[in-house]
């Protein structure tokens, strides 16, 4: 035999049971979109390199040091495999003018790729929701997007508070950034003894990113950091407030978290991340926030935009942490035949019963055929299905099927005609 190949590090294979859960995770996700009145957007997994080096900053952890990036062997093109999605549907949206009639609200579900140390709640090929509302300047949509992400929790048995909290913080405008910036730099250079490496290297080139560091030696010089809340304008402020506003009447609790910056550069004004203590040091569920400026900043029509990423393995391992298991998918019947002569009449039957919306698992035969009724029947048990449809050789030569409860003893069995599934299919699915 030779050697068996094996999927990439990082890269997983989501397979029965768990790509069931996944099934229903997108499911309530889309069914949420659309009473949002979110439309769905594919765009490609590939990018050019500039892209992401435009839109998200140089001097980023993920331009910096986890991008798959590669060159066209045919043609030298620089390309790279899409680590987050937020550029790629800003490039789309200016490519194909889809704000010329106003503002789109967009969501995708989809791959990404990091090249990271994988561990848990952390992979190489990973996949996020996205919502995306753009060409909308005010708060409201800010907050509809965070009450999106609420309502989202609620329906898959998440508690605000226990499972998932919300933490907010406004990084302004490109202007007050600035004159924060530079406080920052005086501020971290008056402390250039407990910089560490990575510290100094951003200092001048991004010294809002020192603020994210995970080094405790660094705590106390980022905790008594000038804070950017303090250089905010009117205006600035005046959006934040109303987005509090918003949350505040609907009930939604959040954290005012004056050091969440986010790992990008295009945010501005509002920045949010839904965490959990439940995942370690992978707790960031969902983040997002308004970037006003990125559409124009790769060459759009200057247009405001707000959106969200969630990240779907963090949030299945939140759910399963949390007990929240996802609802179990059985078959309404299964299919036991018991002469390969009866196939094609089972099967016409089962395609009626289908048609109608009642879900079928047919017995399927193996190398050595359909197997004996005693196994098939062992199948059917297994499977969780409530009918057996038995299609026997006597029944099959009548033109009927026998109908046998598998969970309730006290519905009697039953034999219906083949030629009547339509009429009988309701009762098979209402079990
Ligand atoms: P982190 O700080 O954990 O690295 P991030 O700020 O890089 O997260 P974003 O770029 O905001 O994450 O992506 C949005 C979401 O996607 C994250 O909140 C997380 O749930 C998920 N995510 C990000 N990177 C990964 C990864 N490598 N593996 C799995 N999920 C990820
Ligand atoms: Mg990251």
């Amino acid at each position: 035999m030779s050697e068996t190949i094996k999927a990439v590090k990082g890269m997983n294979d989501i397979l029965p049971p768990e790509s069931a859960t996944w099934d229903w995770l997108e499911g309530c996700v889309r069914s949420l979109m659309t009473r949002h009145g979110y439309v769905g957007v594919r765009t490609p997994i590939v990018e050019p390199t500039a892209l992401f080096v435009r839109g998200l900053g140089e001097v980023t952890d993920i331009v910096e040091k986890e991008m798959y990036s590669f060159e066209d062997s045919m043609n030298g093109d620089r390309l790279t495999l899409r680590p987050e999605n937020t550029a790629g549907v800003v490039r789309a949206v200016t490519e194909h003018s889809l704000l010329r009639d106003g503002g789109k609200r967009l969501y995708y579900i989809g791959p990404m790729f990091r090249h990271e140390r994988p561990q848990k709640g952390r992979y190489r090929q990973f996949h996020q929701v996205g919502a995306e509302a753009l060409g909308y300047a005010g708060p409201d949509v800010d907050a509809e997007l965070i009450l999106m992400c609420r309502m989202l929790w609620r329906e898959l048995g998440l508690v605000d508070g226990r499972d998932v909290r919300l933490e907010l913080n406004s990084l302004g405008q490109p202007e007050e950034r600035r004159a924060h910036r530079d406080a920052l730099i005086a501020h971290f250079e008056a402390h250039a003894e407990v910089l560490d490496d990575d510290a100094k290297r951003r200092l001048h080139s991004n010294p809002l990113r020192i603020l994210d560091t995970k080094n405790p030696a660094m705590q106390a010089v980022v905790e008594s950091a000038p804070q950017l809340m303090s250089f905010l304008g009117a205006e600035s402020l005046a959006h934040f407030d109303a987005v509090r506003a918003s949350l505040d009447a609907v009930g939604q609790p959040y954290r005012v978290n004056p050091r969440l910056v986010r790992g990008m550069d295009y945010y501005n004004l509002t920045v949010f991340e839904w965490v959990t203590e439940r995942l370690g040091s992978q707790g960031t569920v969902c983040g997002g926030g308004r970037y006003d400026t990125l559409i124009e900043q790769l060459g759009g029509k200057p247009a405001p935009a707000v959106g969200w990423g969630l990240g779907i393995e963090r949030l299945l391992l939140l759910l399963q942490e949390a007990g929240v298991a996802a609802p179990v998918v059985r078959p309404n019947a299964y299919a036991v035949v018991t002469s390969p002569a009866s196939v094609p009449v089972a099967l016409r039957t089962i395609d009626t019963l289908r048609a109608s919306g009642v879900s079928v698992l047919m017995h399927a035969a193996g190398r050595d055929g359909l197997g004996s009724m005693k196994s098939q029947f062992k199948r059917a048990d297994a499977s969780g299905a409530d009918y057996a449809l038995i299609f026997g050789d006597d029944e099959v030569a009548r033109g009927e099927v026998s109908v046998k409860p598998l969970r309730n003893a006290d519905e009697p069995q039953q034999a219906y005609l083949l030629a009547d599934a339509i009429d009988w299919a309701m009762r098979l699915r209402n079990a």
